[in-house]
């Protein structure tokens, strides 16, 4: 299964998964929240103590591990979904609309902050 699985068979094998293990019940989206985070912070772990540049050379070798975090993340994220009976899609594409009304193109293209007081345009992205 490549990246061409839909968010909804990969919600339904996260969700047969949890089934067959009856783990439903350590399922509560309380515990899914956390093990989202520690499971995040697992793929921080990859990055700690290493520069932008040291990061950039050793991709080739931690992009697997980076994969295994990530993924860690998106499944409790997928098994969060079905917890809470989430419509995932309509979320991410809601939110994204939210971003893009938020951050308009022509005024952050290239930019991460808009100018002001507390957010310096020298923090530009190259
Ligand atoms: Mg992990």
């Amino acid at each position: 299964m490549g990246d061409e699985a839909t968010l909804g068979e990969l919600r339904g094998r996260v969700a047969e998964f949890v089934a067959a293990r009856e783990w439903e019940g350590f399922h509560h989206p309380k515990d899914l929240a956390l093990a989202m985070s520690v499971e995040a912070s697992e793929l921080l772990e990859l990055f700690r103590w290493r520069g932008r540049q040291e990061i950039e050379r050793l991709l080739p070798e931690l992009r697997e591990r980076i994969a295994e975090e990530l993924a860690d993340v998106f499944i409790f994220g997928l098994s969060l979904a079905n917890a809470a009976a989430i419509d995932l899609s309509h979320a991410i594409l809601s939110k994204m609309e939210e971003n893009e009304e938020r951050f308009p193109v022509e005024k952050f293209r290239g930019r991460a902050y808009e100018d002001s007081e507390d957010s310096p345009s020298e923090r530009r992205v190259s």
